[in-house]
């Protein structure tokens, strides 16, 4: 088994429900178990901005699947619930599902970057990692994580009252 973390966002379609919706689809997978799941946060959309606000939030989870398997397992679901995918990079979307980290690997595939791409310098993806990750992880090839919080302004990301 690894231990993974999946950044979790949407902003079309009752966006909370599209969070918690995703959340129970995938921990109810065979081959995944659910470890902790952060607070739902707001945050401002990136790229285009006549789009609605994102909720967000990140899940670890524990998986026997590989990594592009389970890549594979979060496209599927983010089709299940309607993901149109549109050649405008960053538009709106009811649901996007990015693997963030898969234990300690680096990955380098076509079809899959590990640790995710934007990880290191995205408020929406570092604070609520922090919440669920251990004090001192590190992400590979870039330090620290505390580090990297340390270097990210919160850019209009605020936690949602649950
Ligand atoms: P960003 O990747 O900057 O957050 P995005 O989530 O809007 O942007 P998508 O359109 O969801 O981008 O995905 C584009 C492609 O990214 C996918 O087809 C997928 O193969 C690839 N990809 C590469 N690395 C990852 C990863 N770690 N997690 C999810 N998708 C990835
Ligand atoms: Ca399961
Ligand atoms: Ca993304
Ligand atoms: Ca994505």
């Amino acid at each position: 088994m690894n231990e993974v973390y999946i950044g979790l966002g949407s902003n079309l379609q009752q966006p909370e429900q599209q969070i918690r919706q995703a959340r129970s689809v995938i921990a109810e997978q065979d081959c995944i178990v659910e470890l902790r799941f952060s607070s739902l946060y707001s945050s401002s959309p990136m790229g285009p901005q006549d789009q609605p606000d994102y909720v967000n939030a990140v899940m670890k989870i524990a998986t026997s699947l590989s990594a592009i398997a389970l890549l594979r397992v979060l496209q599927g679901i983010e089709n299940q619930q309607g993901r149109v995918r549109k050649s405008e990079q960053w538009g709106a979307r009811t649901l996007d599902l990015d693997l963030l980290l898969f234990a300690d690997q680096q990955i380098k595939h076509p079809d899959l970057i590990v640790p995710h791409i934007g990880l290191s310098e995205r408020a929406f993806v570092l604070y609520p990692l922090q919440e669920i990750a251990p004090k001192d992880l590190q992400i590979p090839c870039q330090g620290a994580l505390e580090q990297l919080i340390a270097q990210c302004a919160l850019n209009g990301l605020e936690k949602l009252v649950s």
